[in-house]
């Protein structure tokens, strides 16, 4: 028997949970393919996150069916898979002519920030490291005499084109909290690339693999950036039944975190993806007995800025009904169009939220589009659509009218009645025309 359980997207419930609107953005059309063209409402940080993504599935991909050696000068490496990803996006955008910029903006910070490092000059008076070096004076002189500030200036100027938000004419390269434009999107992910240490693809059962988490009322899907086998396992306790296997595979889920800095364990371990790692099955993969062949072992945190890893192993259950409820309390906000917005509370409260240079430019996301006033009126324009579809194809309009108006009376008489309720409702109804019809 199918479930009938709702399913909710893990990130839909993650950017609903830290600021509706930001959920309202990506909803628009923000997801990027290695083949897409330019894509709106992109972001520096997710033009990072997913050409790594899209990086590291060729990198495996290309492993697993290459055929000559993979340890010659002609080596597969991400960094190589990266290129490929950015030269195809770069074509896509039409904007082939900024490559040779972007290399030459990367290989300059790379230098000017090695400066910055253990062996280089600049440092603290205590002989400490910065921790933001481009936030010292000595970056501001370097950046400007070298030339990579004029650099950032030329490239950023055309990153409408990759999706990303025009810059305004007082933009401030030298700004120390701007948002991420495409200079620095392209930098950050060559950096990453560079320093990844991977784990070898003999042990790689999948890359960006979904899955998902059955619970009580919701099922949750996400993705895994990396399912890794520990190898098989002897089952522990009773002897085998005849035909059942003796031996299951032990495997570790890899959650990548593109974020500057290292989230602390506690806040880990709590991470809903973290927890939900822990429970949640691949939906494609075969991983032996059905569900029932593999055990997971762990859930390795991979932090991509730094290379650092953490490992939890999360309980049983934990976090199973925090999700649960948070999903419904998604759902509902999606459904009835609850889209407030942190932004009304100032700038600083919306933290380093990506979608900043949209919220706040112009009038601001509130004056311009007014997400809960734009998804009312878009739901009513959806009912409109689907009622004037319905009598334009029955033979007895008014009989459709009167069946809403009855609807609606009883609606009307049962104040806070979930969706749910009312799925149950028309689904009887839609049964029972089934039965009649039979
Ligand atoms: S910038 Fe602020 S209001 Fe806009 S999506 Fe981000 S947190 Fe929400």
């Amino acid at each position: 028997m199918t479930s009938n359980k709702p399913v909710v997207a893990l990130q839909d419930i993650l950017d609903y949970s830290y600021c509706p609107v930001k959920l309202w953005w990506r909803l628009g059309d923000t997801e990027i393919g290695i083949e897409d063209g330019p894509g709106r409402n992109n972001t520096g940080e997710q033009l990072v996150n997913q050409s790594i993504k899209n990086a590291l599935n060729l990198y495996y991909y290309a492993l697993k069916n290459s055929s000559g050696s993979k340890n010659d000068d002609g080596a597969i490496t991400p960094l190589k898979s990266l290129m490929v990803v950015w030269k195809k996006w770069l074509a896509a955008w039409e904007v082939e002519e900024l490559a040779p910029l972007l290399l030459e903006y990367h290989s300059i910070k790379k230098e000017l920030l090695a400066q910055f490092g253990r062996s280089g000059k600049y440092k603290r008076n205590d002989g400490s490291l910065y921790k933001q070096p481009t936030w010292t004076r000595n970056w501001k002189q370097l950046a400007t005499s070298t030339g990579l500030n004029n650099l950032q200036k030329n490239i950023d100027s055309r990153q409408q084109n990759a999706g990303l938000v025009a810059l305004s004419n007082d933009f401030d390269v030298d700004q120390v909290d701007k948002p991420m434009g495409l200079a620095d999107s392209f930098y950050t992910s060559l950096k990453i690339a560079e320093e990844l240490k991977l784990p070898a693809d003999s042990v790689v059962l999948g890359v960006q693999e979904p899955v998902v988490l059955d619970l009580p009322s919701v099922k949750v899907e996400f993705v895994a950036d990396m399912i890794v086998s520990n190898g098989d396992k002897r089952r522990p306790g009773r002897p085998t039944a005849d035909g059942e296997k003796d031996t299951f595979r032990s495997i570790s889920y890899e959650l990548h975190l593109f974020d500057d800095s290292i989230p602390a364990p506690i806040s880990l371990a709590r991470d809903l993806r973290v927890l939900g790692l822990g429970e949640a099955f691949p939906k494609n993969l075969e991983l032996g007995d059905g569900n029932k062949g593999f055990v997971i072992k762990d859930v390795l945190i991979r932090h991509m800025q730094t290379n650092r890893t953490t490992t939890i192993v999360p309980s049983p259950g934990a976090g199973s009904l925090a999700i649960d409820s948070l999903a419904r309390a998604t759902l509902t906000g999606v459904q009835g169009g609850v889209y407030t917005a942190r932004m009304v509370n100032g700038w600083r409260a919306c933290g380093n939220c990506e979608y900043r240079p949209l919220c706040f430019t112009d009038a601001g996301v509130m004056e311009l589009f007014n997400p809960p006033l734009t998804s009312r009126i878009e739901a009513g324009q959806e009912l409109h659509n689907t009622i004037a579809e319905a009598i334009h194809n029955s033979n007895n309009p008014k009989s459709i009218l009167n069946a809403l108006r009855g609807f609606s009376r009883w609606l009307s008489k049962h104040p806070g009645i979930g969706d749910d309720q009312v799925m149950w409702v028309l689904e009887s109804l839609a049964a029972s025309l089934d039965e009649e019809a039979a």
